[in-house]
């Protein structure tokens, strides 16, 4: 049986050190100031919302709170970024994605000043991931890392295998575990025989966005699996994109859905608000 990899304890540990940094710099007169912007009333984007406030709230980074009404036009968003970015005492710019349909999500995320990026999707961020520079990195694959890491996973000389190629997780992902001296393969929706590739993984880390397609006949005898899918299956409970039971018979360290990758999101979100902080201030 894999031994469980505990997202939560370890979120809860990052935390507290975001948590204790954040003092020790108010200590010195400096406070972190994240604002989170919300278009319209999706229920979903509500719950991440008021999680991501919570966080803010327990580490102690004050949050400003934008609840725009879902007729917002694309202008007036982009009005209202200007405006924090040009706000000394805002650090980090956050606006939940989705976006209503008539405002070009594209367009948002450019329009956010690349030192205020705390979600890590601005093409500067992205650049600044691929060549090495200090910046913003996504959150969901910088948790990953955190995950691996503090699990006494070696990332170095490992094949880590990526199934899914998305800007938010698969195509940073990649990026990271490369940082860290993996040997890495990303596979796809076209991946010819993705099976064959899987096997091969000392590292599995899986975004797909389909519930529990990976089973125990896709992973080595022994290997780490991170599953960042979240769904909800017909019982209304959540699970993710390999299928745990059949899975954690063969891998060594699997991380659980809830209570696995779902709260280092948050976490890291936490790490790239103090990182904003200190960048703008000079450390
Ligand atoms: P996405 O839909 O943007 O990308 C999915 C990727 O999977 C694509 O690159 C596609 O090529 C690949 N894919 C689809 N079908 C495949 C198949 N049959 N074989 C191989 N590859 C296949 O999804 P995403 O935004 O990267 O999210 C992936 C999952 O992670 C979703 O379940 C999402 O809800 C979840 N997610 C979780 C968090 C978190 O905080 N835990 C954050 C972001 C996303």
């Amino acid at each position: 049986m894999a031994e469980l990899i505990d997202g939560k304890k370890i979120s809860t540990e990052i935390k507290d050190e975001v948590k204790a940094k954040v003092a020790a710099l108010k200590e010195e007169g400096v406070e972190i100031t994240l604002a989170v912007i919300q278009v319209g009333a999706d229920p979903a984007s509500s719950v991440y919302v008021r999680n991501k406030k919570n966080a803010c709230a327990y580490t102690g980074i004050n949050s400003l709170s934008y609840e725009l009404p879902e007729e917002t036009t694309e202008e007036e968003l982009l009005a209202l970024i200007d405006k924090l970015n040009a706000d000394e005492k805002v650090n980090g710019i956050l606006v939940q994605l989705p976006v209503p349909k008539h405002i070009n999500e594209d367009s948002i995320i450019k329009r956010i000043s690349p030192d205020k990026d705390v979600d890590g999707f601005h093409p500067e961020s992205v650049g600044r991931l691929s060549i090495g520079e200090r910046g913003f990195v996504s959150c969901t694959p910088a948790g990953v890392i955190q995950l691996l890491k503090r699990s006494d996973v070696k990332i170095e000389g490992a094949e880590c295998v990526v199934i899914g190629r998305s800007n938010i997780v698969g195509k940073p992902m990649a990026m990271l575990l490369i940082r860290e001296n993996g040997t890495v393969t990303v596979c796809h929706s076209r991946t010819k025989d993705l099976r064959e590739v899987t096997k091969r993984a000392d590292i599995l880390v899986v975004a797909i966005g389909k519930p529990k397609m990976i089973d125990a006949s896709y992973i080595k005898e022994g290997a780490t699996v991170i599953d960042v899918g979240i769904h909800r299956n017909e019982d209304n409970k959540l699970c993710g994109d390999v299928d745990f039971e059949s899975a954690s018979a063969v891998a060594g360290k699997i991380t659980p859905v809830p209570g696995g990758v779902g709260p280092m999101t948050i976490a890291m979100l936490m790490n790239n608000c103090l990182e904003a902080g200190l960048m703008q201030n000079g450390r």
